[in-house]
């Protein structure tokens, strides 16, 4: 499944695909066959600290210009989450939950929406892993490819 969908430019330059990404530079999609998720975060190479979204500044050491890219693995633990029960002005359905998860491997913390189960069933210290998904239609029809987690499922009794 590697195929290019045919790039065509509008009138005002914009790429005309059939989907769109809910902000540029969090994450890298479509991914290359066998690439697993990830987020794009910076670290700060004067005091390695890691920060999702990037910044050029440093909110640790005030340091500038010397972020460095790297990419989050995708498992996490949530450390928060709330379910919300009515749509969201951008169109995502509810009921639907978000959160924090922790990075543990790069000390980030990630604000995100949770998929893959009943929302109210998100809990802190849950494992979570990245998916990048369609989460919502923009107004142009279009999907909206964003970032969310699910819990890691490993050996569930039914
Ligand atoms: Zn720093």
């Amino acid at each position: 499944m590697s195929e290019k969908r045919g790039i065509q430019t509008t009138d005002e330059g914009q790429p005309n695909e059939d989907f769109v990404l809910v902000q540029p530079g969090l994450f890298d999609y479509p991914l290359k066959e066998g690439e697993k998720p990830f987020l794009l975060a910076a670290r700060c190479s004067k005091c390695n600290a890691v920060f999702f979204p990037a910044r050029t500044r440093c909110r640790h050491c005030g340091a500038n210009d010397v972020m460095e890219e790297v990419r989050l693995p995708g498992r996490g633990v949530v450390y928060a989450s709330t379910v919300v029960h009515v749509d969201s002005p951008s169109g995502i359905k509810a009921p639907y939950a978000f959160g924090y998860v922790d990075v543990p491997a790069e000390g980030v913390r990630v604000f995100a929406l949770f998929t893959g189960c009943d929302p109210a069933l998100i809990r802190p210290g849950q494992e979570v892993e990245l998916v990048i998904e369609p989460i919502r239609t923009s107004h142009e029809q279009k999907q909206v490819i964003g970032y969310k987690y699910k819990p890691v499922r490993e050996r569930v009794s039914q």
